[in-house]
């Protein structure tokens, strides 16, 4: 199943934000002669990063290499070793290399890939294999699909690091067969990058000047990918059925906020997607300062942060302050044990000095599940999601909480920074008291808070509140566990989806208690990052929003051109929806006046 492009395309984009974006009807569109390239024309997968383009599709190299079975003699067995030896090595440094240009978020990722590359066992495994007469590549491959195989049937969770495994086989192979890395296509023209899945590896390094942005196949809101096409700002839409089968050189219109592409735009289609997309920016570049909706309510808009390289990216969004520290990356970077009282002192006071009037907001350890630390996380739980994470963790290490929370006390002090702390994964009002305990005993002066990523956080939000001072709803997890499904397995991330009536019922559950308690309620989930549901949570009480920096202005214009009546008046339209996908057209067409 192909789809054909018509000859002499030209490419034009135009980044934005979502507003009233119109849905196309759907129509078959195959060849009438061939009968080949039966394709619809509007396909929809889950917008993840925002704005619009449109241009020519152009895939992923990532096919997967098979080398030949070759019996090697004797003579060639050292050789074939060195050959693995070096190439493991060069594929290592160069993930590594890569991470180190890329920073942030990514850098974590692909230093993962890179011991992947370097496991000891696998390298063992590849050696066993060159002996019996194996050749280097064919040892690699094979001793991959093996390691391969037993993360696929490992569980959920494991399996979520398929990809990744998948993308380090194919550079070590390719280096062996000396044929080019996979990865992102050259083209001095400007293109949509369609893959089924996105390695890290590859995202990290893309030039937004080159990719106007990317769909993929696979991969949910949260996986690894979207995060990274948010941090780039490109457009993305991710678990988009058939984007394989897009022909290379097929037009297409990607929509990134409401995860629709259009296949071979007609005139019409374009002349709109241009609209929306010059509406997008005019409002975009009319939005400025604060958060607020048109008549004046103050939403604070924050940046969701991995670390202090992602300090200038937020002050240039103009975040006001910090929504969401995620600690764990100083944890991971940090060799297989907890950091240094000092060194975590250094990394929170530079982050704490940019905001010198602002509110930053430190999420302690999140170790487990999505992100375990070897040193912390039990090695053999069945359910890793359900199991010691988060603040659990860290209740059964309480050194670790101790260190950290008297190194935020160090970071802070002498500072003019209003500085909140919170803890994860709190379950209820026991897990909050055991927080705000902690933080007291460390002699931390700050707001003590929770975050709401477990329903019956939500569900008994005003007692969870009588130990702490504000709730900082997780949509992420919170999402993952009121649907029972797990944030890192693309085939379930129709789950994922934050427009879900349901997640929005727990979402204003706990702003409606911190409304009744006087206290504050923001989201810090990647729901804040999405324009129109922005609205719809200020709608529903929500008191602050804090995203990945790119997202900020297109949430601050959005605000800025509604009232609160109007976001009430679309909360009440999502919540009273059946689906996801129904409550955003309800909250859309409340918005624009439908
Ligand atoms: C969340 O769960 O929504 C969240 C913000 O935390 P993380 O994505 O780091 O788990
Ligand atoms: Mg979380």
């Amino acid at each position: 199943m192909t789809h054909r492009p018509p000859a002499g395309r030209e490419v034009f984009a135009g980044g934005g934000q979502e507003a009233g974006t119109s849905r196309h009807e759907t129509e078959p569109a195959g060849d009438p002669e061939t009968g080949e390239g039966e394709m619809e024309t509007t396909l929809r997968g889950i917008g993840v990063s925002h704005g619009v383009v449109i241009g020519e599709v152009r895939h992923m190299g990532t096919a997967e290499l098979e080398p030949p079975t070759r019996q090697t003699t004797r003579d060639e067995v050292p050789h074939e070793r060195r050959r693995a030896r070096q190439a493991v090595e060069a594929v290592a440094a160069d993930l590594t290399a890569r991470g180190n240009l890329a920073g942030g978020e990514a850098q974590a990722v692909l230093e993962a890939q890179a011991m992947m590359a370097r496991d000891p066992e696998l390298i063992a495994d590849v050696e066993r294999r060159i002996a019996v007469g194996s050749t280097a590549e064919r040892a690699v491959y094979d001793a991959l699909a093996a390691y391969r195989a037993l993360l696929a049937g490992a569980g959920d969770y494991l399996a979520g690091r398929v990809a990744d495994l998948d993308d380090v086989r194919n550079r070590i192979v390719a280096r062996l067969l000396g044929v080019p890395m996979p990865g992102v296509p050259n083209s001095d023209r400007p293109y949509v990058l369609v893959a089924r899945d996105l390695a890290p590896a590859d995202t990290a390094l893309l030039d937004p000047s080159l990719v106007l942005g990317f769909v993929t196949e696979e991969g949910g809101p949260t996986s690894h990918s979207a995060i990274l096409a948010r941090s780039l700002g490109v457009p993305a839409v991710v678990a988009l059925r058939g984007a394989v089968e897009l022909a290379e050189g097929t037009v297409v219109a990607v929509d990134g906020s409401t995860g629709v592409v259009t296949v071979d735009p007609d005139p019409e289609q374009r002349e709109e997607m241009l609209r929306i997309a010059e509406e997008r920016r005019a409002a975009l570049a009319s939005a400025t300062g604060p958060g607020a909706t048109s008549d004046g309510h103050k939403v604070p808009l924050l940046a969701n942060i991995g670390g202090p390289a992602d300090v200038a990216a937020a002050v240039e969004a103009g975040a006001e302050g910090v929504g969401l520290f995620r600690t764990e990356f100083l944890f991971l970077d940090s060799g297989g044990k907890a950091p240094s009282e000092k060194k975590q002192v250094e990394a929170y006071r530079q982050v704490l000095e940019a905001f010198p009037e602002g509110r930053v907001v430190v999420r302690v350890l999140d170790a487990g599940a999505d992100k375990p630390l070897e040193f912390l996380t039990p090695a053999e739980e069945p359910n890793p999601a359900l199991g010691v994470r988060g603040l659990r963790t860290l209740l059964g290490h309480p050194e670790v909480l101790r260190t950290q929370l008297r190194a935020l006390a160090r970071a802070a002090e002498g500072l003019p920074v209003y500085l909140e702390v919170m803890a994860p994964m709190v379950s209820d009002r026991a897990d909050a008291r055991a927080f705000a305990d902690a933080c007291r005993d460390a002699g931390l002066r700050a707001k003590f808070g929770v975050m709401v990523e477990v329903p019956s956080a939500a569900l008994r939000a005003r007692s969870v509140l009588q130990e702490v001072e504000f709730l900082s709803l997780g949509t992420n997890d919170l999402a993952q566990y009121t649907f029972a499904a797990d944030r890192q397995v693309g085939a379930l991330a129709r789950y994922q989806d934050p427009w879900q009536p349901a997640l929005l019922d727990l979402v204003a559950m706990a702003a409606e208690a911190a409304g009744a308690e006087g206290k504050s309620c923001g989201v810090c989930g990647e729901a804040a990052a999405d324009p129109l549901l922005a609205c719809v949570l200020v709608g529903l009480g929500v008191t602050s929003l804090s995203m990945g920096a790119k997202a900020i202005p297109y949430v601050r214009a959005e605000l800025s051109r509604r009232t609160m009546a109007q976001c009430e008046r679309a909360a009440s339209a999502a919540r009273a929806s059946d689906g996801g996908e129904q409550a955003r057209a309800a909250a859309q067409s409340v918005l624009s006046g439908e």
